[in-house]
């Protein structure tokens, strides 16, 4: 290591950084062929109105199950996809598999209940185009009420004219767009006006702290009301216990999402999981009868 007179950092090369670039590319390698070899899955997390205590849908959250490594999750993988452009097979994937959930639901009777599936940036416009989505939707003859995309604000920063078009074809459907990991990035609260978003997702980051940090809790607080003077809908991501999901209550969020309904399970676990929640929502002093 050296230190110029600028005061950079200058790292060298190191045996170690060879080792990191082969794994990389293991895992590029194996990743083109997870979705051949169907090792990829679907995991499934209630999204529940916590005013009227009812289940209300679903976020899909994708999991690689690795034949040696196991489990492998998306925060790992789903960065070298994007830089490899296999995001736009795996995203095609994605939204084939939740409209197939979404019909089989239906079939149990389900029809009430909406998924929301996650959006790259770089599947925008062209490797999710608003045809492809509709399409999918309609072959299965799903209403576009049913489907959710969730995408971050840094979707809106890149190129604004052709993120408000691709937008805007989808709103214009009826396809509703949450904004996810609200907070984190720059949150400029002219995105929220100039982009047909339907719904915020509060970060997980700034509920976990709620209850310790006040900075946090006033925060989550001004993004409620924010979202509800321009009328609209806000979900709390990372609900994980009691104290938390009051203080979201009191505050007026709508909706909540976390541990403490239930984590993300694989859809052979999902009605179970939602029986066991809407039992429990039931017997929530204030749930309609
Ligand atoms: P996200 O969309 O913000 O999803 C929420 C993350 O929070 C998920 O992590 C979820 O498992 C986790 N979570 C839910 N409830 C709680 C809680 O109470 N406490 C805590 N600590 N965490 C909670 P996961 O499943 O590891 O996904 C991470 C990220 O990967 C997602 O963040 C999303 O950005 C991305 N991702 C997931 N599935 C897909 C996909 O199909 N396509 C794309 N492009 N990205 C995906
Ligand atoms: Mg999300
Ligand atoms: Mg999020
Ligand atoms: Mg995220």
């Amino acid at each position: 290591r050296v230190k110029r007179s600028g005061g950079r950092d200058y790292q060298f090369f190191h045996p170690s950084m060879a080792a990191a670039a082969e794994n990389r590319r293991r895992l590029e390698n194996e990743l083109r062929l997870a979705a051949e070899r169907q090792e990829l899955r679907l995991f499934y997390q209630p999204i529940v109105d916590i005013q009227q205590n009812r289940l209300a849908g679903a976020e899909a959250l994708i999991r690689w199950v690795h034949p040696q490594q196991g489990m492998v999750p998306p925060d790992d993988f789903i960065p070298v996809a994007e830089e490899t452009g296999l995001i736009q097979e795996i995203g095609l994937w994605v939204l084939e598999t939740a409209c197939d959930q979404l019909q089989q639901w239906r079939r149990e009777g389900r029809e009430d209940l909406y998924l929301s599936i996650n959006v790259s940036g770089s599947q925008i416009p062209h490797g999710l185009p608003p045809s492809a989505v509709m399409e999918a939707l309609s072959r299965r003859s799903l209403p576009p009420g049913a489907l959710v995309l969730e995408i971050t604000e840094g979707v809106l920063m890149s190129d604004m004219k052709q993120a408000l078009e691709w937008l805007q074809a989808l709103r214009q459907v009826g396809i509703r767009i949450y904004l996810d990991d609200f907070g984190t990035g720059y949150s400029s609260l002219s995105y929220l006006k100039r982009f047909p978003v339907t719904t915020v997702k509060v970060d997980k980051s700034f509920v976990r702290d709620m209850g310790q940090d006040s900075s946090d809790r006033a925060l989550v607080e001004a993004i409620v009301a924010m979202t509800r003077s321009l009328g609209l809908e806000v979900v709390a991501e990372g609900v994980e216990n009691e104290a938390q999901l009051a203080l979201l209550r009191g505050m007026g969020t709508r909706y909540g999402q976390g541990y403490h309904f239930s984590r993300p399970v694989p859809a052979g676990d999902f009605s179970a999981v939602t029986e066991r929640l809407e039992t429990l929502l039931q017997a929530t002093p204030g749930a309609p009868g």
